[in-house]
């Protein structure tokens, strides 16, 4: 069947960076509940609207296509003392940005007794190249249009 609202999508994909190095590689296919709930890029559906299994493609987008630009005022320097001990470069927290909106934080640096977090996705910023296989397309349940996921393998758990 073909991709339309209310489909729900498994496609294997690959991120690189509009130089071609290799950012993210799906290790298990994604599926999502196609028709503008948010699930994926909208340029990837757009891509991928009235398409088949099978389907292949390669597409570039522009950063606020994919992740959006950068925000310097999400990178902030917070004293390690705020944080739980054994905090680490690399390791994710969850806190607020300065609209009182939840966001997920990457510890960036820590230097002496300074913590440098960076709230921006790690491909803010970036042109990114996405080659998308669509692997399976089936109707949604009612149930899962209602929630606006998919649920079952590789689906939303709850
Ligand atoms: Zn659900």
């Amino acid at each position: 069947m073909k991709i339309e609202k209310n489909t729900a999508v498994t496609l294997r994909y690959k991120v690189a960076d509009a130089q071609g190095k290799l950012l993210e590689e799906s290790r298990t296919p994604m599926v999502y509940l196609h028709g503008g709930y948010g699930n994926t890029l909208p340029k990837i559906e757009e891509a991928l609207e009235g398409r088949m299994s099978g389907y292949q493609a390669t597409l570039a987008l522009e950063p606020q296509d994919a992740f959006g630009l950068r925000d310097e005022s999400l990178v902030q320097t917070i004293p390690k003392s705020q944080f739980p001990p054994g905090i680490k470069v690399g390791g994710q927290l969850e806190g607020q940005d300065q609209q009182g909106h939840t966001q997920v934080f990457t510890v960036m640096k820590i230097k002496g007794d300074q913590v440098l977090l960076d709230g921006n996705h790690p491909f803010a910023g970036k042109a990114l190249r996405f080659a998308i296989t669509v692997t399976e397309v089936r109707a949604a349940t009612p149930e899962e249009i209602a929630h606006g996921h998919v649920h079952g393998e590789h689906g939303h758990h709850h």
